[in-house]
């Protein structure tokens, strides 16, 4: 029998559970209480009804929320495009190869290198609360390297994705059909084994909507689920791709349609906003007010990666989402919780209710607003992972 702990004397609970607490979307809990014991929460409530236990925490009238689920990053990398994003904010042109660079980077890099980056990240994120993390391959872009990144991810989260489709490696630049045909062959046969999903960047000038359903589909029937880069640079067919093959998630969503947001409002699919991305291209907002009226489930992620978004900040999103996607503290908070754990079908993570696994933050303030109302402030005190506390 594992030890209970109590942390008691929390000022706001985020519960993700609209029956609990006030019934809002965030189940809001005033003086509340958690109980975990081992790797899961089994209790939660008002501080004054909360069982016995063995130990006892005290959050000292702050805020507790469930740990965030960035349900979209690319952590398997090499190298640095310091001097790219210069150039972009600076206004000077720059011609080096974009995601190429960092794919010869990668390439070249080894095993250790490679580990040792994604492992300083995910150490990163989880300083700033971030609790689950799923991360993609797509910077190898060949048979080896690309099982290479989804070896390696699998070692660190449970949350790996096959993006083989990034952009058509450089070597079949002249035969996009022939690197379709290695992506859904050869190099699914080698990477299936390593991932849970299955993703494409579905764009001009990556793939198209016919490459894309190819690759996909190819993926499902070797078991592995969809989910899409979709509608990012500009309008196309792969939110309602992501729709109809019922894509766990469709990410960025930059350009919609309508017929595009009453899809995703008429589905499963979350439509995965990444911010991070428009703030650091200076492209424009994706519009989440569209999204959330229409009746969408929206998450938010980081899309952390070293050309177009080299974020690892949750919190970060969060406050971006509110004051340039104009979404209410309360939402972003729910899409970076429950809506990450959405767009990874997951139903044990993202809420702090019994049954779910003990992953939470202690915010060093007394509510969770403070994310976007204190934008820059370091304000994750405590992160608890299955049950331990680990920041
Ligand atoms: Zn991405």
């Amino acid at each position: 029998m594992s030890s209970s702990t109590v942390i008691t004397n929390i000022a706001t609970l985020v519960t993700n559970d609209p029956s609990l607490g006030d019934g809002s979307p965030l189940g809001l809990v005033r003086d509340a209480a958690v109980v975990v014991e081992g790797d899961r929460v089994v209790w939660t409530g008002a501080s004054r009804k909360a069982p016995a236990t063995d130990n006892r925490v005290d959050a000292g009238g702050r805020a507790v929320l469930p740990g965030f689920v960035d349900s979209h990053s690319h952590l398997v990398f090499a190298g640095d495009r310091t001097e790219e994003f210069n150039a972009r904010m600076s206004g000077r042109p720059y011609s080096a190869g974009g995601i190429r660079t960092t794919v010869a980077a990668t390439r070249a890099a080894g095993d250790a290198e490679l580990e040792a980056t994604l492992t300083r990240h995910l150490a990163e994120a989880l300083r700033q609360g971030t609790t689950t993390l799923e991360t993609k391959s797509g910077y190898g872009l060949t048979v080896e390297d690309e099982a290479r990144a989804l070896r390696l991810a699998a070692r660190h989260t449970e949350e790996v994705t096959y993006l083989g489709a990034h952009i058509v490696a450089p070597e079949y630049a002249d035969d996009p059909a022939g690197y379709v045909a290695l992506v859904t062959g050869e190099m699914l046969d080698a990477c299936a084994p390593h991932a849970r999903w299955i993703d494409v960047f579905c764009e001009k000038g990556a793939f198209d909507g016919e490459q894309a359903r190819a690759i996909l589909t190819a993926g499902k029937a070797r078991g592995l689920h969809p989910r899409v880069h979709a509608n990012q640079l500009s309008f196309g067919p792969g939110v309602r791709l992501a729709v109809e093959l019922d894509a766990a998630s469709a990410d960025h969503c930059t350009h919609l349609t309508d017929e595009d947001v009453a899809a995703l409002a008429g589905s499963r699919t979350v439509a995965t906003l990444l911010p991070g991305a428009e703030f650091s291209t200076r492209g424009p907002w994706p519009d989440a007010r569209r999204l959330l009226d229409a009746g969408a489930t929206v998450a938010l992620s980081t899309d952390c990666n070293p050309g177009s978004s080299y974020t690892s900040s949750m919190p970060f999103c969060i406050a971006l989402a509110v004051r340039e996607m104009h979404m209410t503290p309360d939402e972003a908070v729910w899409s970076a919780t429950a809506g990450g754990a959405a767009a990874l079908r997951r139903d044990d993570i993202g809420r702090l209710t019994p049954g779910a696994r003990a992953d939470l933050v202690v915010l060093d303030a007394p509510s969770h607003v403070h994310l976007a109302y204190r934008p820059g402030v370091p304000l994750v005190r405590q992160v608890w992972r299955r049950g331990v506390r680990e920041v």
